[in-house]
């Protein structure tokens, strides 16, 4: 057989290599450390973790991260597998000894008789002649092989830039006091979420802004450039008082069906999911800490209770905008000879990126095999995120996502508040089971 070309030896390139060589299809693993760095990882070692040691919750029960471990051990993932016997204590959570966790993988990936490594920079997309291919590069993509997937890809397909909005939970918001209609009723009429605020809240909420903690960029992310479309909602603040109310908290062209008193500014959140599970709030990508960011927002009328999917940031990250540049199978549309895997997809995280070269690998093996694989059902943790990037997430407003229960399809029944995450994972674990069944 003719070996796949996995670009990238991280966490998803090696999960990648891994699953194919199990496979009994050799690899060739072009990773370009030592002869090019990059501006977060230190060391040569295969899956090094750039930055914490922790791959999250591993409770598998009521966290839809720890789900997703239970998922890749039995799918005989070999992050999971190093990630287990390198495991340091850390409470409820999978945290592992990083020198000890990279070195068992790139021992498993250098002496497996199917996997060849080449250590060396690829500038350009896969040529044909490669065959099947899979980008694996992650969020500090080299430039030039960027710019080649920029080139295949178009426009507005590559963001350098992870300006991430907070993501909230739509049923964690008061509808007492927030209500749903787009500004002059364009599209139909309901298309986002509203929060309401007095001339005093706005005044607060911008002395709030201004006075909260904000995480310090390291030097390499100061000198990247990045857009006014993408400036932190903070450091709009510091332009004017009133520059918010003009930007995207101005109050027009709505009517609050909850208060006869006129707004004197709006929070405006946008659905994010096709499930409308999650919303974004429109404008807020920020830098303030994740704990300033939870009391700050928590101010805004109708969201005192909101459940954060995520929070807000902004950090050097190359990614594609799959849902409209991928297909369901995580092969480029027009390239469909390549496919991509990893953080570079828009998912986000150790455990999300690994997934993702979990499933490309499987699906290329699949395809070589001429044996069709159904990717895994949305109702599992491996089916949520596929099936989020590769078409549930609005294309226009594709951010990195982590796995969570928005991306779930909605319960059916209704359950009390402790019992909706055993339900989603119950059922994600009877699905999966069935799928594994069927293959
Ligand atoms: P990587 O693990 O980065 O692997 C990509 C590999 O491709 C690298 O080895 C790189 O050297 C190689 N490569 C790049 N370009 C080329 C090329 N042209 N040719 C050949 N090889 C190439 N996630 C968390 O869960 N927790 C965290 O604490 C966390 N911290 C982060 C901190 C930073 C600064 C960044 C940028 C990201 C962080 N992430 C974190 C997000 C993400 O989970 C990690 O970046 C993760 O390593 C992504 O896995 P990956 O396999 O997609 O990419």
């Amino acid at each position: 057989t003719k070996p796949v070309h996995i670009v990238g030896g991280g966490l998803a390139g090696s999960e990648a290599a891994w699953q194919l060589a199990s496979a009994e299809i050799p690899v060739v693993l072009h990773e370009m450390r030592p002869v090019r760095g990059t501006d977060a990882h230190l060391t040569d070692g295969l899956a090094e973790l750039v930055c914490s040691n922790s791959f999250r919750s591993d409770d598998a029960e009521n966290n839809a991260v720890g789900l997703l471990h239970k998922e890749m051990r039995l799918l005989g993932s070999l992050i999971m597998e190093s990630a287990d016997i390198n495991k340091v204590p850390a409470g409820g959570a999978l945290a592992v000894d990083r020198n000890g966790f990279s070195e068992y993988v790139q021992q498993k990936i250098e002496t497996h008789p199917l996997i060849h490594i080449e250590r060396e920079e690829v500038i350009g997309l896969p040529p044909s002649e490669w065959g099947h291919s899979i980008i694996a590069t992650g969020p500090l993509t080299s430039p030039a092989l960027a710019s080649a997937i920029h080139e295949a890809t178009g426009a507005d397909a590559l963001a350098f830039f992870d300006a991430i909005a907070p993501i909230i939970y739509k049923d964690s918001i008061d509808f007492n006091v927030a209500w749903f209609q787009s500004r002059y009723d364009k599209g139909d009429g309901s298309d986002y979420i509203n929060c309401p605020m007095s001339q005093d809240q706005y005044y607060e909420f911008i002395a709030a802004l201004l006075a909260g903690d904000k995480t310090q960029f390291k030097e390499w992310e100061a000198n990247t450039p990045y857009f006014d479309a993408c400036l932190p909602i903070e450091i709009m603040a510091e332009r004017g008082p009133e520059t918010l109310r003009f930007g995207p908290m101005k109050p027009v062209g709505l009517t609050n069906p909850n208060s006869p008193d006129k707004p004197y500014a709006v929070v405006q959140l946008r659905q994010d999911n096709k499930l409308g599970t999650l919303y974004n709030m429109v404008g807020f990508q920020t830098k303030l800490t994740y704990g300033e960011q939870k009391r700050i927002f928590s101010t805004i009328p109708g969201l005192e209770k909101a459940e954060f999917a995520r929070l807000g940031g902004l950090h050097r990250n190359t990614f594609i905008n799959s849902p409209d540049v991928l297909d369901g199978e995580l092969r480029l549309k027009n390239h469909p000879h390549v496919r991509f895997a990893g953080q570079i997809t828009g998912v986000e995280g150790y455990v999300e990126s690994t997934a993702i070269g979990l499933l490309a690998s499987r699906l290329t093996a699949a395809e070589i095999k001429s044996s069709a694989l159904a990717p895994p059902p949305v109702t599992t943790a491996l089916g949520a995120i596929l099936s989020h990037i590769t078409g549930g997430a609005d294309a226009k407003s594709f951010q990195p996502m982590n796995v969570n229960f928005g991306l779930f399809p909605p319960l059916e029944g209704r359950f009390r508040k402790k019992e909706r995450k055993m339900a989603y994972t119950s059922r994600a674990s009877s699905d999966f089971e069935a799928w594994q069944a069927d293959r």
